[in-house]
């Protein structure tokens, strides 16, 4: 044990994952303010502007967010496609969870904002797929011209699984991008980080969630996940070529990069 946490195993794991999203789904997007001081946002505002130049933005890109959830980089990537190129045909996303609860929060989000309209024959901008990163059975070689996904991936069991999927639905040129915590190399933020990660955070989620063991696990799996060297070697081992990250907030979260040639 570290930090007096106990080492969950997979199965353990599976299952905190599972409730804490179907527990918080609804309240997930007040608890990722709450949490990260808002900063969240302008980080996946971040992360959406960097991949737009390149994911064809304004030739009908079609996308994929995986571990999507309740839609967060889906609207960003229609939003600011839309606005950097308003004319031409439509950026597709579709948005991918293994959790039923998050996607219909997105769902009910899309529809609110009016990116999507439920049981209609209209092709749609944005879809909603229920799946796991791990196997994506339902989606075939090469249909994807980028793939992102965002402080998902440390929740998945089998990250190389995930990777590897992720290059095989990729057309050849397409882009892999991450977002996720990451490790902080200035020892004076990285000790006023861990203060705050490893004591509000669960403070936090018994405050709001009242579950304290599965807040202290979403911190847990932060520490564990891999570096940011570590982690563009495993992007590298599923395929990826020109693979590189950039930190965001002294590497409180980084984005990964990669190509699939
Ligand atoms: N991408 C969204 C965002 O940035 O707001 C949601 C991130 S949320 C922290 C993590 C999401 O990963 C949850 O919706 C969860 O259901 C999903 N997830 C966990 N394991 C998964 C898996 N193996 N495959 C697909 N999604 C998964």
């Amino acid at each position: 044990t570290h930090f007096g946490f106990r080492d969950v195993d997979v199965a353990e794991k599976e299952q905190l994952v599972g409730r804490v999203f179907h527990s918080v789904a609804e309240q997930y997007d007040v608890m990722n303010d709450l949490m990260s001081g808002t900063l969240h946002r302008v980080w996946k505002d971040q992360f959406v502007s960097q991949l737009l130049p390149l994911c064809g933005a304004g030739y009908g890109a079609k996308t994929i967010d995986v571990a999507g959830g309740t839609g967060d980089i889906a609207f960003r990537i229609v939003r600011e496609s839309k606005a950097a190129s308003p004319a031409d045909p439509p950026v597709q996303v579709t948005v991918c969870d293994i959790n039923s609860s998050m996607l219909h929060v997105g769902e009910e989000r899309a529809r609110d904002l009016g990116l999507y309209t439920p049981g209609s024959d209209a092709p749609q901008q944005l879809r909603f797929v229920e799946g796991n990163a791990e196997t994506l059975p339902q989606f075939e070689d090469n249909s994807f011209d980028a793939y992102t996904i965002a402080f998902g991936i440390r929740n998945v069991t089998h990250i190389d699984r995930a990777l590897r999927e992720a290059h095989r639905i990729l057309k050849p040129g397409g882009r892999f991008m991450c977002l996720e915590f990451s490790h902080v190399a200035n020892p004076v933020l990285k000790n006023i980080y861990e203060q705050y990660s490893f004591h509000a955070i669960p403070a936090i989620g018994q405050f709001i969630a009242n579950d304290r063991d599965a807040y202290q696990y979403l911190v847990e799996s932060i520490r564990k996940f891999p570096d940011q060297r570590t982690f563009e070697r495993m992007i590298r081992e599923a395929g990826f070529s020109a693979v590189s990250h950039q930190n965001l907030t002294g590497g409180i979260v980084a984005i990964h990069s990669g190509f699939k040639l």
